[in-house]
């Protein structure tokens, strides 16, 4: 087992909400409403439904700036 530094970025779970929110390696949520460390990242869809739409629409911005 190793811990990797920095931490990765990508959705996470809270359990607090519902949705699955995307986090930056700051460990900010993408929407600015969450934050959390790491531990709760998963493995998900950038487009699934159930994801955080700000998120969501966040994300895909950066991916199309980064185009
Ligand atoms: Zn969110």
């Amino acid at each position: 087992m190793s811990n990797e530094f920095p931490p990765k970025e990508g959705w996470g779970f809270l359990r607090q909400t519902r949705k699955l929110h995307y986090f930056e390696p700051s460990g900010e949520s993408l929407c600015g409403h969450w934050f959390m460390l790491f531990d709760n990242l998963v493995e998900a869809r950038d487009d699934a439904p159930s994801n955080c739409a700000a998120c969501r629409r966040r994300l895909k911005a950066r991916q199309e700036a980064a185009k």
